[in-house]
């Protein structure tokens, strides 16, 4: 049983237009489900991926309009890195971000920046063994799009304990101090983690929530058992629709959550529909006039392609 890398990052933002106008029109990713919060309705849950929505590509986003931008801390993680497959594809992006002014620093084979919000994003170029997962996007080049997660930094508080359940409950590796990699039969995915700063971290805008990593779905009542073997507690299964979930806090605090790699976002809408209209979960159906009267309005960003 191994876990296949991240399955998907859930972060916070205070302005979903803003946002999607990012994530979408910039990074050039493809909004694959607009949903509501399952434990809060009334906020959207937006999810950006490749072009099928696929586990290893997938951000999303709670929104919560007009929450005041958040500090990373502690137990939080602080910066996503996507990889890219070239250093050409580094200079792209460098020209493009600037184009939209967006500020960039270069290290090497890594390009940094921030989401509008604060959120620390980055750009590695690797060859990687993973399949490329892209979004179509009609001014970028598939060649240098960004084609998923490659690994996450984190604030650590206790990396000795927050170790030793990534490697002994949860199958990590340890290529080097501090960063532990999670390897599974089609993606890696990397945590590492750095000391913390001075000041403690606040929930809010252009924070990351919580990091899924991806389970078969046959293995993961399984793991709900290895967790509990190792002493881990946890929430039970959750079924959150597109995947069905397990919770726990690693002792560093950053919440992390097992995630099945199905059955995906196909489950209500065919593939050329997703992203362009709101789903809501059977159990929210009826609510569908009162809830979308609440939300933020949103453009779909591909209406006029
Ligand atoms: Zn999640």
């Amino acid at each position: 049983m191994r876990l296949d890398g991240i399955h998907h990052i859930s972060c916070i933002t205070g302005d979903a237009p803003g946002n999607l106008e990012f994530y979408t029109g910039v990074l050039g990713l493809r909004l694959v489900a607009k949903t509501v919060n399952q434990d809060d309705p009334y906020v959207y849950h937006l999810f950006y991926a490749d072009e099928s929505g696929s586990p290893g590509a997938d951000l999303t986003f709670f929104e919560y309009p007009g929450a005041l931008q958040g500090r990373a801390g502690a137990g939080m993680v602080y910066r996503i890195t996507f990889r890219v497959r070239s250093y050409d594809a580094l200079g792209f992006w460098e020209r493009r971000l600037a184009d939209h002014a967006i500020a960039t620093t270069r290290h090497e084979d890594r390009v940094r920046f921030d989401d509008p919000e604060g959120l620390g994003l980055e750009l590695v170029a690797v060859q990687s063994p993973d399949a490329p997962l892209v979004a179509w996007h009609p001014e970028i080049p598939a060649e240098v799009a960004l084609c998923g997660f490659d690994a996450v930094r984190a604030y650590g508080g206790r990396v000795a304990s927050t170790g030793r359940l990534l490697e002994e409950v949860m199958g990590a590796t340890s290529p080097t101090e501090y960063r532990w990699e999670l390897t599974g039969s089609a993606r890696h995915g990397t945590i590492a983690y750095d000391a913390p700063p001075t000041l403690p971290g606040r929930a809010g805008a252009g924070t990351v929530h919580h990091i899924a990593w991806a389970t078969e779905p046959a293995d993961h009542e399984r793991w709900l058992e290895r967790l509990h073997r190792g002493g881990v507690s946890s929430t039970p299964i959750i079924d959150r629709y597109y995947f069905r979930s397990i919770y726990f806090r690693e002792p560093s605090g950053v919440l992390f959550e097992l995630a099945t790699k199905g059955p995906g976002f196909t489950v209500d809408l065919p593939l050329e529909r997703l992203g362009r209209e709101l789903v809501l979960p059977p159990m929210l159906a009826s609510r569908r006039v009162e809830i979308e009267a609440r939300l933020t309005p949103l453009r779909d960003p591909r209406a006029d392609w």
